[in-house]
């Protein structure tokens, strides 16, 4: 076995790989680039190297500086996590030429599978159904067009190099082909520095299911079930279950000997990822292979109970696979959540930014389920715009499909991060809807689901109940403490009253409290019931309230607001005003405040370099015209105008810094 491994990635994967190296007594070498000098991964290494400058393709993506950081520090053997040098034969052919041992499949396994277009033949030849279509390349858009035409709308254009969901378009007739055909070559040329691409059959609301594989250097090779991973946003996976709850047995089986085949035919010797589309019907389709270890691999290892990063150092190292296909099996049901550093209610734009907060929930046994959470940063970390915006991946596993949403709904709702956007209410959102809980899953989900976006997802009644008694509990306790610095001040009574209004929206509601001992009762008169409220961790000034309503736990976030409170419980935010009955009347008889006018204004979406400012003061403009243009992420972000109008003024110009809400433009 080795002594020492170099890990060539970043993030919460170089976390994830050190974990397993410690467990094993191998000790780690992590490089890392300018951006990462600070890094989780840095702190827990046994040993750094420093590689470059935060650009990747300077750093991370730098096979000579990867190799002589070996080199240097003894390493024996290179983990390239995923992404990154993750799928380059030449690096494993640079690093067997070094005489470094590669943490992944042989290059003649990545060369044949890591194209998609290769892997497609190969796949074919070995008997496996194949999403119909052309496989080999596309000259021109005369080309695509017919080739189009021969396999019938929709069909998916796709680069062959492509990879993370970019590369991909689909086109439901001709002009989009037209259209889709160099936009596509464009941005594979530009990404993946490839610009061969190939079309094959869109197939519509389809499922995304993947089979795990694992060989060995010595002719084994087993799979270690599925993933489900159809909940996805714009090709890309967003929450990840094993196994799935589409497949029966037979399917499970006669899936998961496609894939061994496949991996037999390339001498496949090490953990790999096959991935198919399936139809509601069970049909299934390949898809292509991935050649390493998956970011969605922990829900694997959650039900199967065997971790796939040790397995792929042992079996680069020389071992045979210590188990068979009959000694696996699944045990219970496994969910990730990919939390990101983006706002879902601003059309899920990158969001880039310092965790002023970062507390996730406690990882390990919550009695009824588990949970894990593989991240690479601590509070008071930044993520930065150079790399891939994850801030950690969430799982949880229980007995069966329904605890272990239940525990991935709670360990969301524990989830707490300021200082930036990120997915958290939006993934409870998912979590607590009730297609999400009957399984039936496709890849359109999200935008079937939430087609206008997301903003939030209106209270339920328990919502509403768990609002109202914390609420009542947070008013009672800093009312207390007003009146007890009032006593020291020399005022007479301590009493606090017990009957108050708690207000949220147009509901008005009489509230009666008393203590009994640890619980508040909060009596609700003209309901004719209570409720019966433990506070679990509490203190004025924090920022969550832990608690447990009639016996059922909760996490919420709470903050001052004007008169009250801001309650957020998963996907529903409430204010929430605790008042005097006779206030609560008053209050009752102020007319509604009209929200200031704010469709004159263009604002920015997000902080970023305004690139061009294209309108000037007094100029009419038509609903669609550019507005401006602001790059964050590496991303430009046209915006343009809602509606017809005159510009007033302008608020920016090429070249400004722009915070989130600043006022880019002003209508007249
Ligand atoms: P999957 O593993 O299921 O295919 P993705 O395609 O979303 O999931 O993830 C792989 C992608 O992750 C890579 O193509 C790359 O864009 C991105 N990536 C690269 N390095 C990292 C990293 N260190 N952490 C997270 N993501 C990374
Ligand atoms: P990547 O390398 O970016 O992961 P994939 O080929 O795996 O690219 O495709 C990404 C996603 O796009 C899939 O998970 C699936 O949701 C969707 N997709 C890809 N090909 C098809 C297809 N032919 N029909 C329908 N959906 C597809
Ligand atoms: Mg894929």
């Amino acid at each position: 076995m080795f002594s020492k491994i170099l890990i060539a990635n970043r993030g919460e994967i170089a976390v994830r790989i050190i974990k397993t190296c410690r467990r094993m007594g191998i000790s780690t070498v992590v490089v890392y680039s300018e951006a990462d000098a600070l890094s989780l991964a840095v702190e827990m290494a046994d040993e750094t190297v420093f590689i470059g400058p935060p650009a990747a393709n300077q750093s991370y993506l730098v096979a000579e500086k990867i190799i002589a950081a070996a080199k240097q520090t003894g390493a024996e053997a290179i983990h390239p996590g995923f992404g990154f040098l993750s799928e380059k034969a030449e690096f494993a052919r640079q690093c067997a030429e070094a005489g470094i041992v590669f943490i992944g499949p042989n290059p003649h396994a990545i060369d044949a599978m890591g194209d998609k277009i290769e892997s497609k033949k190969f796949a074919a030849a070995a008997n496996i159904s194949v999403v119909p279509g052309h496989v080999g390349e596309i000259d021109d858009v005369d080309h695509a067009t017919r080739i189009s035409e021969d396999i019938g709308y929709p069909v998916m254009i796709k680069a062959s190099a492509g990879g993370g969901g970019k590369g991909i378009r689909v086109a439901w007739n001709r002009r989009d082909v037209e259209e889709g055909f160099p936009a596509v070559r464009a941005e594979a040329k530009g990404a993946f520095g490839d610009d061969r691409i190939f079309i094959e059959k869109f197939i519509e609301n389809p499922r995304h299911i993947e089979i795990q594989v694992l060989g060995d250097k010595h002719g084994h090779v087993v799979h270690l079930f599925e993933r489900e991973c159809s909940i996805q946003r714009r090709n890309q996976k967003v929450i990840e279950e094993a196994p799935s709850p589409l497949l029966d047995e037979a399917t499970r089986a006669a899936m998961g000997a496609q894939a061994v085949a496949l991996a037999n035919a390339v001498n496949y010797d090490s953990a790999g990822t096959v991935e198919f589309v399936a139809g509601q019907d069970k049909s299934f389709y390949f898809l292509e292979m991935n050649t390493r270890l998956q970011v969605e691999h922990p829900v694997t290892e959650l039900i199967t109970g065997v971790d796939l990063v040790e397995q792929m150092i042992r079996v680069a190292a020389g071992e045979p696979l210590t188990f068979a296909q009959d000694d696996l099996s699944i045990n219970g049901w496994a969910i990730e959540s990919r939390i990101y550093a983006e706002d879902p209610y601003r059309k899920f734009l990158p969001s880039i930014g310092r965790l002023s907060r970062y507390q996730p929930p406690l990882e390990g046994d919550h009695g009824a389920w588990k949970v894990r959470n593989d991240t690479g940063v601590r509070e008071g970390d930044e993520i930065s715009m150079y790399y891939d915006p994850m801030i950690a991946k969430l799982c949880a596993w229980a007995p069966n499909r329904t605890g272990a949403i239940e525990g991935m709904a709670h360990a969301l709702e524990d989830f707490h991060i300021e200082g930036l956007g990120h997915n958290t209410h939006f993934l409870s959102a998912v979590l607590d809807q009730a297609r999400f809980a009957s399984g039936v899953l496709s890849t359109n989900y999200i935008a079937n689901e939430f087609p206008d976006g997301f903003n939030g997802l209106a209270a339920s009644d328990r919502q509403l109940d768990i609002a109202t008694a914390v609420a009542s509990a947070m008013h009672r306790t800093l009312a207390a403490r007003a009146k007890l610095a009032g006593a020291r001040g020399g005022l007479a009574s301590t009493h606090v009253r017990s009957e108050w209004a708690v207000v949220i929206g147009k509901q008005r509601r009489r509230v009666n409290l008393s203590q009994e001992g640890d619980l508040l009762r909060i009596e609700l008169p003209e309901e004719g019931r209570s409720l019966l409220l433990e506070t679990l961790g509490w203190r004025p000034g924090s920022a969550l309230f832990k608690g447990s309503l009639d016996g059922s736990p909760f996490t919420v976030q709470v903050a001052p607001a004007v008169e009250g409170f801001r309650i957020r419980h998963r996907a529903a935010s409430l204010r929430v005003l605790v008042l005097t009955p006779t206030s609560a009347d008053l209050h009752e008889r102020l007319p509604e405040k009209t929200p200031p006018d704010t469709s004159r204004l263009v604002v920015s979406p997000m902080p970023g370099l305004v690139v061009s400012m294209d309108v000037t003061p007094g100029e009419e403009v038509k609903e669609g015209q550019v507005i401006c243009v602001i790059e964050a992420m590496k991303m430009q972000n046209i915006l343009r105008a809602e509606r017809d109008g005159v510009i007033k003024s302008i608020g920016a110009k090429a070249g400004d810094s722009v915070a989130a809400d600043d006022v880019l433009a002003e209508f007249a």
